[in-house]
């Protein structure tokens, strides 16, 4: 319930927006008492020529009123009442229609600023939590869970104002006509709500089942759309389907649930409408054949009775609605409440320009209490490239990550020229570190706006020289339009050694004191090879270089090599000495020697990717 009200917060910044449309409903209820109201002249004074009593408690104007309408002839009244009618209908149709539409512009401003704010804390959040996160729940809680709370804002917002304010009208009414027969139809009201309490427990119950599936069935499709052609490759197609089809059967049942609890609300407190109405229609009709109620008196309040028990019924439909938006705003705030767990210290101060050297002091790491660094010391004097090699899983790019702050140590300190990184402001951290990731991630745009992002400042002949340090201008220019080339999601469109040049160019363009390369895995041509080892050369030189290496020919262009092996440093020292020294080192050699591509850690040079 916390949740809910927690929803209302959002409402704040566009409240006059709904206070608009408050107002227009406050207007069309009363146009619509109005309505009812003239039943009793209509009835009474046009059909049946009784005049109408003036009462102590009517306003003067009213009674005013009252009297010139006795006095007017039937027929006049006959026409009269023909204009007012529709004009009565014309302003209520169309304050009902601003109502509308302010009621739901204010719901859409509410979902934008939703919408927007957890995206903001996805990009906030630290890589821990988006490697356990799966994408497709991230995605279901931004469009799915926000979509809910949207559909319920516009019926719950219009009727949270609006129902408790047409009962005290329509209230009002009755308890004014017959107080008595009023307060005997009552007692079908808790008989309502006992209904829908019941029903609004289960549809809470359903409604977090069903975000549940709908974040299964996001990273289904998510997971099948980027991993489609190893689908195709291993002919998984039919598994992928049936995984598919059964997630959405079980999305397609507890929707069904939730449809067939909803439904069965109206007709329930429809019936029960039903016998209240019947009750008033049999007390009311005696008490007109006896003569103590009039036609047109008791027309006015059984119409009354019945817009009172639409409200409570909506009021009914509402809570139920409203249990499902608990249970979306709850999924929501829980992401909104996430800390990340990569936070600047309050008086973090900025890093000034890296000057003497990177140190690990005594590093160790591990994600979720499994060890991946055991006490690694290490320090890379300025201007050193590093290369790190060893087994696959030995915590080579753990440790690279740790520099950028991605993680923190869970015990010792990686520092930059002395000071500590949880001392620092992150982006003036990681606006001195240029990374080259193994998964190189290119955005779905031109090669130019990939550029970009290395430096949203640089000008295209900033980025041609950039690129052809990189190796990278040639097939840049061959493309159809050059680098005005659009590259596809994740740069499909490039082969995996452009790709990886095109990262290399993003990062000669930061132009960043300190790179980080992990170099690809992938396997690469000789020529590929040949154009980033090259590339890799001109980008080192005056940087501190950390290269994650498995070829050979990279792990020649460092000044240190350093094996990790399970988390630990084995053994460092240059390609000689390690050659004399590390039988580690010595089968990596070999072992690229025999297969050039090969890695250590794969004695079998068994081709990954397909
Ligand atoms: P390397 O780069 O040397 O191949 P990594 O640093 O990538 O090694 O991984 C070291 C170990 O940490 C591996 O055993 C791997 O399974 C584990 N690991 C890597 N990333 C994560 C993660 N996000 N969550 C849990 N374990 C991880
Ligand atoms: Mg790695």
């Amino acid at each position: 319930m916390r949740a809910y009200f927690r929803l209302f917060q959002f409402i704040k910044p566009h409240l006059g927006v709904f206070g608009v449309a408050v107002l227009c409903m406050v207007g069309s209820t009363i146009l619509n008492g109005v309505q009812v109201g003239a039943f009793i002249p209509l009835i009474d004074r046009v059909a049946n020529d009784r005049a109408l009593p003036t009462l102590a408690w009517f306003p003067g104007w009213l009674n005013g009123l009252i009297l010139w309408f006795n006095s007017l002839p039937q027929r006049t009244l006959v026409n009269l009442f023909a204009v007012a009618i529709p004009v009565l209908f014309l302003f209520k149709s169309l304050l009902e229609f601003l109502q509308t539409f302010f009621m739901s512009d204010a719901s859409q401003r509410v979902v934008r600023d939703l919408r927007q704010k957890m995206f903001d804390k996805f990009t906030a959040l630290s890589l821990d939590y988006h490697h356990r996160q799966p994408t497709g729940s991230t995605m279901s809680r931004i469009m799915y869970d926000t979509g809910i709370v949207q559909n319920s804002l516009i019926e719950g917002l219009t009727d949270l104002v609006y129902q408790p304010f047409q009962i005290v009208i329509y209230l009002a009414i009755v308890l004014r006509i017959n107080w008595a027969l009023a307060l005997m139809t009552f007692v079908v009201i808790p008989l309502i709500a006992l209904i829908t309490l019941w029903i609004g427990r289960l549809l809470k119950k359903y409604s977090r089942q069903a975000q549940v599936v709908m974040g299964q069935l996001h990273s289904t499709i998510l997971e099948s759309i980027t991993g489609i052609q190893v689908i195709q490759a291993f002919q998984m197609e039919r598994d992928a389907r049936v995984k598919f089809a059964s997630m959405n059967e079980r999305s397609y049942r507890i929707h069904r649930k939730i449809q067939k609890r909803m439904n069965l609300l109206t007709p329930m407190t429809d019936f029960l409408g039903a016998v209240g109405a019947s009750f008033v229609f049999w007390y009311g009709c005696r008490q007109v054949l006896e003569g103590s109620m009039t036609l047109g008196t008791f027309t006015a309040f059984f119409a009354a009775m019945m817009f009172l028990i639409r409200p409570f019924k909506r009021l009914a439909k509402l809570h139920s609605v409203n249990q499902q938006t608990i249970a979306a705003a709850t999924r929501i705030f829980e992401i909104l409440d996430v800390e990340p767990t990569i936070m600047e210290h309050p008086k973090a101060k900025t890093l000034p320009m890296f000057r003497r050297e990177i140190t690990y002091d005594k590093v160790s790491f591990q994600y979720d209490n499994q060890p991946v660094l055991r006490g690694v010391s290490l320090t890379i004097p300025r201007a050193e490239i590093i290369a790190l090699v060893g087994p696959s899983g030995g915590g080579k790019t753990t440790l690279a990550n740790l520099l950028p702050r991605f993680f923190d140590p869970t015990s010792g300190r990686v520092l930059l020229d002395g000071v500590d990184l949880r001392h620092v402001t992150l982006s003036s951290l990681r606006g001195q570190i240029g990374l080259v990731t193994q998964e190189t991630t290119l955005f779905n745009d031109t090669v130019r706006a990939n550029l970009a992002v290395g430096n949203p400042s640089a000008s295209l002949s900033d980025m041609v020289e950039a690129a052809k340090v990189a190796n990278a201008h040639a097939f840049i220019s061959r493309m159809p339009k050059g680098y005005d080339t659009v590259v596809g999601e994740r740069g499909s469109l490039l082969s995996g050694g452009e790709r990886q040049r095109l990262s290399i160019a993003r990062a000669m363009l930061k132009n960043p004191p300190i790179l980080i390369l992990d170099e690809a895995t992938s396997q690469l041509d000789a020529e590929s090879e040949r154009l980033i080892t090259e590339a890799l050369e001109r980008v080192c030189q005056e940087r501190t270089v950390v290269l994650i290496a498995h070829r050979l020919s990279t792990v020649r262009l460092a000044h240190r090599i350093v094996v990790i092996q399970e988390g630990r440093i084995v053994e460092q020292g240059s390609h000689e000495e390690l050659l004399k020294t590390s039988a580690l080192y010595r089968r990596f050699c070999e072992l690229q020697l025999m297969h050039p591509m090969a890695k250590l850690g794969e004695p079998h040079h068994v081709p990954r990717d397909l």
